[in-house]
């Protein structure tokens, strides 16, 4: 039985109970009273009280199963809050992840695999640069696997993006400019 049909049909069937206890006290009160009627409205009245503990039964039931489904269904809602709130500390491109910091800049780059996977950033090791592109090699896969993010972006400090195409320090000292 559904839960509220349940509940009601328990509580109409108590009422009933209560009704009848009340006009037996009333008519013992008068006097007026047949013993065998007496014992007849008790035998109505255990009816009902049983049949009012059946219904309020599926209805302990009933809420017991809700409870279980609330409580399964709150767990699950932590998980994918949890995993939605790693998502949004991170994204990815050049062939990276990166994590965004309080004040919007990025701190990068970390294996874009491991991101993707469970939404954590893994240290990774920096390695040579050639033609333009920084190899990085994460320090949970190890060398299975390097990813290529272009030196331009990869600052050795954290969110220190260079601006712009400006020239390297080293560069400069060795082609002074006018
Ligand atoms: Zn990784």
């Amino acid at each position: 039985m559904a839960l509220v049909p349940a509940l009601a049909t328990g509580l109409n069937v108590l009422k009933t109970a209560s009704d009848l206890t009340t006009r037996i006290r009333e008519s013992l009160g008068a006097r007026e009273v047949k013993l065998d009627e007496v014992v007849a409205k008790i035998i109505e009245i255990q009816g009902l009280i049983s049949d009012g503990r059946t219904a309020l039964i599926d209805v302990q039931d009933e809420l017991l199963e809700k409870n279980r489904k609330i409580l399964a269904l709150e767990q699950e809602k932590q998980k994918l809050q949890e995993l939605l709130s790693k998502k949004q500390q991170g994204r990815v491109h050049d062939n990276a992840a990166w994590k965004i910091l309080g004040d919007g800049t990025e701190e990068g780059p970390y294996c874009p695999n491991c991101y993707e996977k469970t939404h954590n950033f893994i240290q990774r090791h920096r390695g040579a640069l050639n033609y333009g592109l920084v190899s990085f090699i994460c320090a949970e896969h190890g060398k299975s696997f390097v990813f290529h993010v272009p030196v331009a972006i990869c600052g050795e400090s954290p969110s220190d993006k260079p601006k712009g195409k400006s020239v390297p320090p080293l560069m400069r000292s060795d082609f002074p400019t006018r």
